[in-house]
């Protein structure tokens, strides 16, 4: 299966993102702290770097991610030049009050009346983009000038007298490359599924879950994981719950939707979906992949072209 994105506007959306971080002094990429690498636009990434312009890579919903997984990926952007990693929740309020400061140390030389500092907030649907503006807006303190009031078409919003926000719409990637970032992006509901899609994905977090938090498996559902594949853990839970369908079989369906529930919500506890390494991991199998794929397509066309040539001879 290949989770695809059909993004509506796109052309229009990628337009007004490149016009608008020419105006940027810092880029706000927010991600979800559970799957920041599956939740990175590369397109805004690749815009962002093009144009040099520093980025605070914000980790949301910390809350309900890995504290250790969260702490690898900090350091892991963190050593990247012009970025700083901030992992946070827009729960509390107190993490969002130190966002501005974070925004002026990365662009010192701008935060002055005549050269207020302009940020540009950034990111996929669903990792929280709205809330944080709301919570920047609700600390603000001065309105500048004629700003009329915040409305959906306003292009320039003033946190404070030195710092104001470019407002930018949603942007997506045109495709997918790995089915697994389409099935994390699935399992932490930023991009929908239908019901068929939502057991593939609940199968395929069972796997990741098997492999990095089998004690929370066993915590909640009172499951015994050892030989068990993704398939089993889903079944479990439906008979743990006692999910039945007229006729007394498995409800697989209801099983799906439960531990998908349990995994969004946070109460199968602090989960991450990658790690650095486990994304190195699977970049260096997908390319290979790839690369097998090319090697197959290749020596398809050569046997065809044989073929052909024969063909000519024998004729
Ligand atoms: P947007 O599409 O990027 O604008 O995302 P929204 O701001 O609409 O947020 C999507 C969902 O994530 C909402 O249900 C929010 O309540 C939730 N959310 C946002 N920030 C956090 C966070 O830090 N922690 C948790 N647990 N949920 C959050």
């Amino acid at each position: 299966m290949s989770i695809q994105w059909f993004p509506g506007h796109m052309n229009a959306a990628k337009k007004k993102a490149e016009e608008s971080m020419a105006d940027t002094d810092v880029v706000i990429e927010v991600l979800d702290a559970r799957l920041p690498e599956a939740s990175c636009n590369p397109l805004v990434e690749r815009m962002r770097v093009f144009r040099q312009r520093p980025c605070l890579k914000i980790l949301n919903k910390s809350d309900l991610a890995d504290p250790v997984a969260t702490a690898l990926w900090a350091s892991y952007y963190n050593a990247q030049d012009n970025v700083t990693a901030y992992p946070m929740t827009t729960k509390k309020p107190s993490d969002v009050a130190r966002i501005v400061t974070l925004c002026k140390q990365l662009a010192p030389h701008r935060g002055v009346p005549t050269k207020p500092l302009r940020i540009m907030i950034m990111g996929i649907p669903n990792v929280g983009k709205s809330t944080l503006m709301n919570a920047l807006l609700k600390r603000r303190v001065a309105k500048v000038g004629d700003e009329p009031a915040v409305t959906k078409t306003q292009q320039r919003i003033y946190l404070d007298q030195h710092t104001v926000l470019i407002d930018t719409p949603g942007l997506m990637w045109p495709k997918i490359d790995m089915d697994s970032d389409g099935l994390m992006l699935a399992a932490s509901h930023a991009i929908g599924s239908n019901a068929l899609i939502e057991e593939e994905v609940a199968v395929f977090l069972a796997e990741v879950l098997l492999e990095r938090y089998p004690n929370l498996l066993a915590a909640r559902y009172g499951l015994k994981t050892e030989g068990m594949d993704g398939v089993a853990v889903v079944e479990g839970v439906g008979m743990k719950r006692g999910f039945r369908v007229k006729g007394g079989d498995l409800d697989f369906e209801k099983s799906a939707h439960v531990l998908l529930h349990d995994y969004r919500s946070g109460a199968l506890g602090r989960i991450s979906l990658e790690t650095p390494q486990s994304r190195a991991e699977r970049l260096a199998r997908h390319a290979a992949e790839m690369q097998e794929k090319a090697e197959r397509a290749a020596a398809i066309a050569a046997a065809k072209a044989e073929e052909a040539a024969r063909g000519k001879r024998g004729s």
